[in-house]
Parts: structure tokens; sequence; C-alpha cells
């Protein structure tokens, strides 16, 4: 069986190590080594003035809009995880969504100007799948208006554009390390900030707002992350540049195999400039209908693509509506194929007989 994605685990040895030291101090959670020791590692690696390392992708979102005092409207990609979203839902902003660009996928900084008004405080876009939003042309519009940049940054790590990496930009980026991501903790996310003051307002909120035993900086809610995510980080983060390397050969090979072969799949434009990560190998059919054969006859073979990302979430039954139509359309025609660590060569050349096999037939 193959299924979207498998994670990454590194040697058992590393692992068992590092909870020998945790159970011989037995210091669980609240800012122990570890979690201080990856903190500094991420920070360095994000080359950002400020990392901080929670429990998951969403509450470093739902922190990002409270920390930043967002409120009222936000202008917001419809093709993204729900999280992206529901955070918004969550934290009663509302979510007003501007569409993508049909290459990037990302949101369309063309179509934000028009939706702000007197409510509008902030942005909130995703690089979808570790391509990098047009930064450049979001940045204009948000110093012109005064709003509040926040990226949802949960597939960029790794990601470089323009020389940097991809989470320095904006007021904050919101990082995922669950276990189906590129880089993982188990469970785990965190914050990438630059501001000296919203950093610490980030650090406190994490942790209930407490400043010291007694007393507190303001509200907070608990989104702290403990030893054991720290030590997978720990033992995971040395891998990083082998993970990016294999999925590059992976993602290169399906290439090969798919693209400019005569059967008509295509696939989201990375912008120049960047240094890809390869979170995710997107491919975009000529139609749903295709979309839905192709699946189903992988999974016939026991493989199981995943639909990254469907339905567009302007679709979800408490936002209001919007005309995307380039994200309807797209969220109907794009299947991510499995990519991850220990997927082999042959088997990406396994899934993509069936895939031509099929659009050839149906052609
Ligand atoms: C995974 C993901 C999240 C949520 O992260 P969790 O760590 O699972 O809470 C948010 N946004 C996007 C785009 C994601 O892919």
């Amino acid at each position: 069986m193959i299924n979207v994605t498998k994670s990454f685990l590194p040697p058992i040895e590393n692992y068992t190590k590092l909870l020998e030291g945790i159970w011989n101090r037995a210091h669980l959670t609240n800012n122990g080594p570890l979690l201080m020791e990856l903190e500094e590692k991420l920070k360095d690696y994000f080359a950002a003035k400020h990392f901080i390392f929670l429990n998951n992708g969403t509450s470093a979102i739902q922190i990002a809009i409270k920390g930043l005092g967002i409120t009222g409207e936000v202008i917001t990609t419809p093709f993204s995880y729900v999280a992206t979203t529901s955070s918004l839902v969550w934290e009663n902003c509302e979510p007003v969504f501007a569409d993508i660009d049909s290459n990037s996928l990302t949101i369309d900084p063309k179509l934000i100007e028009p939706l702000i008004t007197a409510k509008t405080t902030a942005i909130l876009a995703t690089h979808v799948y570790g391509i990098p939003c047009d930064v450049e042309g979001i940045e204009k519009i948000a110093k012109k208006h005064k709003l509040k940049v926040i990226y949802d940054a949960a597939h960029a790590f790794g990601v470089n554009y323009n020389g940097k990496p991809l989470v320095n930009y904006g007021d904050a980026s919101t990082l995922s390390f669950h276990a189906t991501k590129l880089f993982h903790t188990t469970e785990g996310g965190g914050l990438v900030a630059n501001d000296e003051t919203i950093a610490h307002r980030f650090g406190y909120m994490r942790n209930f707002g407490h400043k010291g035993q007694e007393d507190f900086w303001g509200v907070g809610i608990n989104a702290k992350n403990s030893e054991f995510h720290a030590a997978m980080g720990l033992c995971v983060f040395p891998y990083i540049s082998e993970i990016i390397e294999k999925r590059k050969e992976l993602s290169e090979l399906y290439d090969r195999l798919l693209i400019n072969t005569g059967i008509k799949i295509s696939r989201p434009v990375v912008p120049k400039g960047t240094d890809y990560n390869y979170a995710y190998y997107p491919v975009i059919f000529e139609n749903e209908a295709a979309l839905l054969t192709v699946r189903d006859s992988l999974n016939a073979q026991y493989v199981y693509p995943r639909r990254y990302f469907y339905p567009s979430l302007s679709t979800l039954n408490y936002v209001k509506k919007y005309e995307v139509p380039v994200s309807d359309e797209i969220s109907r025609k794009v299947l991510c194929l499995p990519l991850y660590h220990g997927l082999e060569l042959d088997q990406v050349k396994r899934i993509c007989q069936v895939i031509t096999q099929v659009l050839r037939f149906k052609s």
C-alpha cells in the first residue's frame, strides 16, 4: 500500500538516547532543555530573530491572529488546508476570499485590493505546497493600507526565496510540524517573528500569559509543546537536506514520466528565485472526471493519492460566499501524488504507468 505520504522516522537509537536524558531530568515540558535546543536550531535555520515552538500549526495561526491584534475582515486564500480558514472564524474574524493565481495557486495580489474595506485588518496567505506567494505584491498592498500580514507557512519549511528563508516575510509566519509534514515533531508547530514586541507577546500567549509564577503579561492559552516532541524534532532535523534531496529526485522522476509526454497533466509553477522544498507533488488534470478515473485506477493498485485541496474553502458552510472561479476549478482538478522519503523510484514508475495508461486510453 502506498499512501500520499509517510512520516520520516529517524534511527530509533537516536530518539531513545534523548529519552534517557528526559528520564534523568524528569523535566517533561515547560521549556525543557531539548525544547530550547530545538528552538535555537530552528531560529538559526530560519535566519529569524525569533522562533517560538508550539503544540501545532493551527494554534500558531490562532496566536498570530490574536497576538497581532487582528479583528474584523481578513483577506485570505480559498486554496489551502481548512485550518487557514477555520482559525480565522475561531478567532471571530471574517474570512474574505480573494481568488488564486492559476500558475502559482497562491493568492492573487491583484484581487486583494478591491476587497479591502474599512473593516479589513489583515491578509492571511498560504505558501501552498511550499510555493512562495507573491510576497512583494502582498507587502506593497499591506503597506499602503496598513494591514498586517500572516503567512501560513505550514508547507514552506526549507524553502528559500531570493536567497532568504521564505518564513521571514510578513509580520509572522506560522509553521506546522505535524507528522505528515516535511519536517515534523510528531505534533508541533511554531511562529517566526522578527519584531521583538510581537515575539514576546507570542511567547507569553503560548503559556497562559504567565509573567513568572504569580503575575501575567496578558491573556494567554496553552499552546506549549513537550520535551518528547522536541526530541523528535532534534532527531529529524539532521536529515532535512537528505529528505529534501530525496523528494527532489522523486519529483524529477515524476516530471520526466508525466510532463510533456502527450498526456493532459500540468503542474503549478514555482516562481523564479525559489529554492523549492518539494513538499508535495500536485498534478492538475484536464477535468475532474479524469482525476477521478485516475484516482480509482490507482486505488485499485493500492495507491492512495489525496485531493489536496478539495473542496475550495470558500464552499465551507460557515463562511460567506465569494466568487473564486480559479480556486473552485483547480480544487476540482488537482491531486497530490505520493511523495515521501521512503518512496522508491520503482514505485514512482509504477504510479506513472497507471496514470499514463488511463489517460492515453481516455483520449
Ligand atoms: C497542516 C496544515 C495546517 C495545520 O497544522 P497542524 O499542525 O496540523 O495544526 C495549517 N495550514 C496548512 C496549510 C496545513 O497544511
